[in-house]
Parts: C-alpha cells; sequence; structure tokens
C-alpha cells in the first residue's frame, strides 16, 4: 500500500496501480490499523471495486503518539528494509544526542538502520584535526553501516545506491541536514509517485498532505510521509533501553547487578567506562537523558 487518502488507499500489485476501498472500521482506526508500506489482503468486489480485507502482520514500523491522544500510537510506515539516519557535518553542527536517539527509535521499531553523514566537502582539509569528524568515532565502530556522502562532490552516492538496492527504505533526520538534496543526486530522472495522506491537524479537522513513494532503478523504494523525517519515541521502557546502546552489552556483564539500570547503582561497569573513557561519554549521557524521560514503572 503506498497512500492513503479518506476512506481509501492506493495498492501497488503486480507492477500496476490501483485505488482500494477501505472498510469503516479501518477508516476509523486508519492511523494505527493501517499505513503506507502494509501489506494488505484484498477482495475484488462483483462490481470490480477493490476492498481491503485484512492488514498482514508487519515486521518494523515507525511510530509517535498521536498529537491529539498521546496513547494512541500513530504508525507513520510499516514493513521498512532499512532508515537510513542522515546527520551533516558543520551545517548544521553534527547533533550526536538526536542522532542516538533515531538510533534508539528504530531498533525499538525493529527497523535496521544505518547512518550516513552528509556535507563531507565541509570537513577540515586535515581531517584527523576535524573535531566533528572524531566524534564520530562511536558510530563508526558500531555494527551499522555507516557512511560519508556529499551532495556536491558527489562522494559516496554510488556506496548509498548499493546500500539502498532492492529496499523499501526511510530517509530521517534533522532538517537542512540534506535529505532531499540525497534524494535528488540519488535518482536525477525520479519516477515519482505522489499520493495524498489524510491526516488530522490540530483541531481535529482532516487536512490532506502529500506522501511520496520514491521509485529507484533496481526495486528500491524511499518512503517520504509527513511526519517520518522527524519521528519521536514511541512506548519504550526504562529495561528495554540500554538493549538499544550495542556496546553496552558486553560492558553490562561486570556490572554488580545483573538487573543494572547503569545510572545510579554501585560498581556499574557501563559507568566506569563511560568516565575512563572506554566507553564514549556522548552517547551513555543520551542513555541517561532518555532514561530519565522514560516513566520509571514501564
Ligand atoms: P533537508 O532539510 O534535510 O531535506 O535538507 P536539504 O536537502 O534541503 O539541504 C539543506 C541545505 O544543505 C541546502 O542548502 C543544500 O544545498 C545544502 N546541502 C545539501 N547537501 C550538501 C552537501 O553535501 N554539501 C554541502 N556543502 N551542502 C549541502
Ligand atoms: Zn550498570
Amino acid at each position: 500500500m503506498i497512500a492513503i487518502t479518506r476512506g481509501q488507499c492506493e495498492v501497488e500489485f503486480d507492477g500496476r496501480f490501483e485505488l482500494c476501498h477501505l472498510p469503516k472500521a479501518l477508516t476509523l482506526a486508519q492511523q494505527s490499523e493501517l499505513a503506507v508500506g502494509d501489506r494488505l489482503r484484498l477482495i475484488r468486489r462483483p462490481s470490480g471495486e477493490l476492498v481491503v480485507s485484512q492488514v498482514l502482520p508487519r515486521w518494523s514500523r515507525l511510530s509517535r503518539p498521536d498529537p491529539l491522544l498521546v496513547h494512541r500510537e500513530r504508525v507513520l510506515a510499516a514493513n521498512l528494509d532499512l532508515a537510513i539516519v542522515v546527520t551533516a557535518l558543520r551545517k548544521p553542527a553534527l547533533a550526536t544526542g538526536l542522532l542516538d536517539r533515531f538510533l534508539v527509535a528504530l531498533a525499538h521499531g525493529g527497523v535496521p538502520a544505518a547512518v550516513v553523514v552528509n556535507k563531507y566537502d565541509l570537513a577540515e582539509a586535515d581531517e584527523r584535526a576535524d573535531p566533528e569528524l572524531a566524534r564520530l568515532a562511536p558510530y563508526r565502530a558500531l555494527a551499522i553501516p555507516f557512511l560519508f556522502t556529499s551532495v556536491k562532490t558527489g562522494r559516496g552516492i554510488p556506496d548509498l545506491l548499493a546500500l539502498l538496492a532492492g529496499k523499501t527504505v526511510v530517509f530521517v533526520g534533522h532538517s537542512g541536514v540534506g535529505k532531499s538534496s540525497l534524494l535528488g543526486a540519488l535518482a536525477p530522472e525520479l519516477d515519482v509517485r505522489v499520493g495524498e495522506v489524510s491526516t488530522l491537524n490540530s483541531r481535529g479537522r482532516h487536512t490532506t498532505t502529500r506522501a511520496r513513494i520514491y521509485r529507484l532503478p533496481g526495486d528500491t523504494r524511499i518512503i517520504d510521509t509527513p511526519g517520518i523525517r522527524e519521528f519521536g519515541l514511541w512506548q519504550l521502557s526504562r529495561a528495554e533501553l540500554a538493549g538499544y546502546f550495542e556496546e553496552f552489552g558486553p560492558l553490562s556483564q561486570s556490572c554488580r547487578f545483573n538487573d543494572c539500570s547503569h545510572s545510579h547503582e554501585p560498581n556499574c561497569a557501563v559507568r566506569d567506562a563511560a568516565e575512563n573513557g572506554t566507553l564514549d561519554r556522548g552517547r551513555y549521557e543520551t542513555y541517561l537523558r532518555i532514561f530519565e524521560s522514560l516513566d520509571a514503572e514501564r
């Protein structure tokens, strides 16, 4: 399913695009039950029109709390194979805290992530003396793909294309880091599908905004729907959080308590490592900030 309007959605199958009706229950629950990227089971009525009969289980999702009903999940996109977290050197200044938050939220939604650092043309001539590059060291050490790109010089664009090949992908990141520019560089001749997505505005009325599915050669799809570039954390528990900081894993085996939260306990190997510099202090501080922001009982 590639786009939703009120009461209808646009589906792609066998290389064709068709409009499909939504049963009433799905229309009402639309933003949690149905999202761009969902796989559907359809029935064709005798009149010839298609109706959604079932939304199939999702293997990954990006969600955020509904702005009107905070306990309600709004799924922004489903069944993503990869999310590219885009950051930039210098303009705007590298925001590692935000990068950490994106990585946590993606891991929580089961979406594999990759880090792209764009605007590499703004790196200092002597790369070893560049403080922003130095701050990226902990991310280069993570198990996920890491790429430098520059839309200006073309650096890294072929590698990025290879990383996306055959996948359904989303680009996330702060505004101004170059997401639109990267899309343009990846596919100068975009075969752009433009759909309409119905969302609720602050007064609870339906407004129509655009969702785009960019299709690149090689069966790559890039989903760009409203809100997806800067989504938030959805229903994360304190107990789950540390699991999303992969480098904490081996250290935490040496914590005194095996249910150590790495926040206040004595003899915490994670905190010790952050203090003596074997663990990146910035990553640990983001962990603590997110930890404090989560409800203790959840
Ligand atoms: P978005 O908000 O993430 O979609 O960012 P845009 O694609 O709109 O880019 C923001 C600004 O950064 C624009 O002025 C771009 O021309 C500029 N920009 C994008 N990529 C690069 C790059 O690789 N190097 C430099 N120097 N500027 C870039
Ligand atoms: Zn600990």
